[in-house]
C-alpha cells in the first residue's frame, strides 16, 4: 500500500517529503514494524500528522560505510541512558525534535552485537548541533555532538544490544520504499527527455539513445 501510495504521489507531482524524510520513510516504518504498542502509539500519529520531524544519527567521523564501528557511548544510569559521542552528516538536525540515533550500550561485545537504537529527544541537555555547509552552499546538514544527553530507557526501540538488527530493518526501509519518489521521479524526466528528443528530430542519433538508455 506504502509503495502504490509514493508511485501515485510522484506521478501528481505532490511535494516532496523534505525533512519528513526520516519520520515518514526511516524512524516511522521502524517503529510501526519493531516499537511496543506504546510507542507507536506515542511517535506514530505526530509523524503522520507532520507535527514532528526526525532526524537519523548513524554515521560518526569513523563509522559510515562501516556503520558498526560506531563508538557514541550509552550507559544505563536507572531509568536514562546517559550518551557522549558525535554524529556526522545528522540531514535536518537543526529542525529536528526527535533522532533515531545509534549508540554503544555493550563496548566489550564483538561491535555488532553491542549497539541500541534509541529515539533521542532533540530538546534533550547537552546536545549541540553545528550546522554543516555544502559547495552549494545550502546546510541541510550537521554535526552533532552529545555530552552526557539522558535519554530515557523506555525510548529504546528493540533489545538492549539488539540494535544492530533494528538498524537493518530500518535500513531494509532505506532500501525499499524511502527513494521510490526518487526511481519514478528519473523515470519520467527520462520519458520527459525522449519526448524532446524526437520532438527535435535527435531520436535517430544514436549516440543520444544511447544515453537515455544508460
Ligand atoms: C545526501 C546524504 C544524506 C545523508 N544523511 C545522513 C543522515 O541524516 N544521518 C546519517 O547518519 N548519515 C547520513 N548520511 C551519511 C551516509 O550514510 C554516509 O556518508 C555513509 O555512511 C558513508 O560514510 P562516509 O561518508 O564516512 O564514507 P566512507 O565510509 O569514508 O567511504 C568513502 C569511500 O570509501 C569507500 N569505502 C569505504 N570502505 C571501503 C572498503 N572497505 N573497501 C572499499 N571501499 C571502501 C566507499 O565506498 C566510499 O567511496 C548522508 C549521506 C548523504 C550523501
Amino acid at each position: 500500500m506504502r509503495l502504490i501510495f509514493l508511485e501515485e504521489t510522484e506521478k501528481a507531482g505532490a511535494p516532496y517529503v523534505g525533512a519528513g524524510f526520516v519520520g515518514l520513510l526511516h524512524a516511522g516504518p521502524t517503529i510501526a514494524a519493531e516499537g511496543t504498542a506504546e510507542q507507536r502509539a506515542r511517535w506514530l500519529p505526530p509523524i503522520l500528522r507532520g507535527d514532528e520531524v526526525w532526524c537519523q544519527g548513524f554515521s560518526e567521523p569513523d563509522a559510515g560505510s562501516d556503520l558498526a564501528a560506531l563508538r557514541t557511548r550509552a550507559r544505563r544510569d536507572g531509568d536514562d541512558y546517559v550518551v557522549s559521542g558525535s554524529k556526522i552528516w545528522t540531514s535536518h538536525a537543526e529542525v529536528a525534535d526527535w533522532c533515531e540515533l545509534l549508540v554503544r550500550t555493550d563496548p566489550e561485545a564483538p561491535k555488532h552485537r553491542g549497539i541500541s537504537w534509541l529515539a533521542m529527544p532533540m530538546d534533550a541537555p547537552g546536545i549541540t548541533v553545528r550546522p554543516l555547509k555544502t559547495l552549494a552552499g545550502s546546510a541541510e546538514f550537521a554535526e552533532m555532538f552529545l555530552d552526557e544527553v539522558r535519554v530515557p530507557v523506555a525510548n529504546r526501540v528493540g533489545a538492549e544490544n539488539d540494535g544492530w538488527r533494528v538498524t537493518m530493518v530500518t535500513l531494509s526501509f532505506e532500501r525499499g520504499t524511502a527513494f521510490v519518489g526518487e526511481v519514478v521521479a528519473c523515470r519520467r524526466v527520462l520519458r520527459e527527455l525522449a519526448v524532446e528528443a524526437r520532438k527535435n528530430g535527435r531520436w535517430d542519433d544514436p549516440a543520444l539513445r544511447r544515453r537515455l538508455g544508460g
